[in-house]
């Protein structure tokens, strides 16, 4: 089921009173209202707080990075990591003394999902005027009215079967844009907290999903990236038969759209149709498919549903049907019961498949889910240890592939100008470049040779 976010009235209405309200009030000072939203986690919570920076901006109010001049602060949170959630718990400490001038605290995204977050909001930092989910961040209009008529606000929905449609967002990059295809996950790995932060999987339609790549493109898109928690179960409960696969293939028509990236995908899910879609003209020839662990038997208590086999299965096929496929992964180290074979056996899947990067972690014990329930034998010293062991091998590996490509001619699309001159892009496989250039190269492809190589970046020159 869907809701259009501008056929909702209540939401319309406070977006209408807050503007009035903050207006009164700042056009006093003379500037603002000024906002700053901090953000944790991954791409979805980016993309989330792309599009709450939206819908302040409706509200009359601007971005400032500078915390001390803003009069709202929101904290977009991540549960996936304890060690991000003790930087939350910092953050908010902090703030307690830029309370003083009127400052409206706001907390949301994945942490607030999680009861015992919710308890120790309520109870150490009680100058938090809202909290409110993953599943209803587009009420944020709302909660804001509420606040600036002194009442503060906790909502936090545990699932929500709709998705909202037609949210505006401010996109960090108007080249490369991030379009969210599906929300939620059913996988429940035993480590993972988002099937019980992010709710059950909902696909969003196709057609909604095409109408918002267009109007990108119409407006200077030129890459999408498409967001799920896992892109290849997309489709599951629509009514129109539509997968993954099929979807690509709709996107693929789309004029003047030059590159499709997604991530995330579940090795178990990765079909040999989709690896076909992966030949399509606009498909970029790069993958994230997070292994985890190489052996089979940790996979097996982390309810992956592959085997190392499997796995390694799917990367052949891929690399057969596309040989210069980028190809990086997640692993994590340190698991409850993992076993010194059970490294080895990562470290040898490393070298077998030769990634080009990879987002590493050492294993973190998440409140409520079956993982943090199995006996873990391992102390901290002996996890960072074999963690350090990993990323040895792994980093070997990623350097001399890096280094490899000097000399190498890639086509390069274009982002942003990162210094006076120097502007930066990603090659099909998903490696960043930093080259000279001018500002009639943002959003063109061009082609780029690689004239020098670090551990872990590449610098080029336009081929003219
Ligand atoms: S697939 Fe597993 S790791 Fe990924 S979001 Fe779902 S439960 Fe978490």
């Amino acid at each position: 089921m869907k809701i259009l976010f501008t056929e909702d009235r209540k939401n319309q209405a406070a977006i209408e009173k807050v503007a009035k309200l903050s207006n009164s009030i700042y056009s006093q000072k003379g500037e603002g209202p000024f906002y700053h939203i901090h953000t944790f986690g991954c791409q979805m919570n980016d993309h989330d707080s792309e599009r709450m920076a939206a819908l302040l901006e409706l509200m009359g109010y601007e971005y400032t990075e500078d915390e001390t001049r803003a009069s709202l602060i929101l904290l977009n949170t991540c549960a996936i990591r304890e060690h991000a959630e003790e930087r939350v718990y910092g953050f908010i400490g902090r703030l307690k003394s830029l309370k003083e001038n009127d400052l409206i605290i706001g907390v949301c995204g994945c942490m607030v999902q999680q009861k015992h977050v919710l308890d120790k909001i309520k109870k150490s930092y009680p100058y938090v005027d809202m909290v409110f989910g993953t599943h209803n961040y587009y009420q944020l209009p709302i909660y804001l009215l509420k606040a600036l008529e002194g009442e503060k606000s906790i909502s936090v929905l545990e699932d929500s079967p709709r998705i909202v449609e037609e949210l505006p967002a401010i996109r960090a990059s108007k080249i490369s844009a991030f379009v969210n295809i599906m929300e939620g996950c059913n996988n429940f790995c035993t480590y993972c907290v988002v099937p019980y932060t992010r709710g059950r999987e909902k696909s969003r339609l196709p057609e909604d999903i095409i109408k918002e790549v267009k109007g990108l493109v119409e407006e200077g898109t030129r890459e999408i990236t498409l967001l799920g928690q896992n892109v290849n179960s997309y489709g599951r409960g629509l009514e129109e038969e539509v997968d993954f696969p099929e979807l690509l293939n709709r996107l693929n028509e789309i004029e003047c759209l030059y590159r499709i990236r997604f991530m995330t995908s579940h090795p178990k899910d990765l079909s040999d149709r989709l690896i076909e879609a992966m030949k399509l003209e606009k498909m970029a020839p790069s993958f994230h498919l997070p292994v985890q662990s190489g052996s089979t038997r940790v996979l097996k208590m982390m309810n992956r549903k592959y085997t190392r086999e499997d796995y390694l299965d799917k990367v052949y096929k891929l690399r057969q049907a596309l040989p210069h496929i980028g190809l990086t992964t997640d692993i994590i180290v340190g698991f409850p019961g993992e076993e010194l074979e059970d490294l080895e056996a990562t470290i040898s899947l490393i070298e077998e498949v030769g990634y080009d990067s990879a987002f590493t972690f050492i294993y973190s014990k998440r409140l409520g889910t079956p993982a943090a329930g199995y006996e873990d034998k391992l102390d901290y010293e002996e996890k960072h240890r074999r963690f350090d062991r990993m990323l040895g091998k792994l980093n070997e590996i990623v350097i001399e592939k890096n280094h490899s490509r000097l000399g190498q001619v890639f086509e390069v699309l274009v982002e942003e100008e990162t210094e006076a001159g120097i502007y930066q892009g990603r090659t099909p496989q998903g490696f960043l470049v930093r080259f000279p250039g001018s500002r009639e190269d943002l959003g063109q492809l061009r082609d780029v040779k690689i004239t020098r190589t670090k551990n872990f970046s590449l610098e080029g020159e336009i081929c003219h």
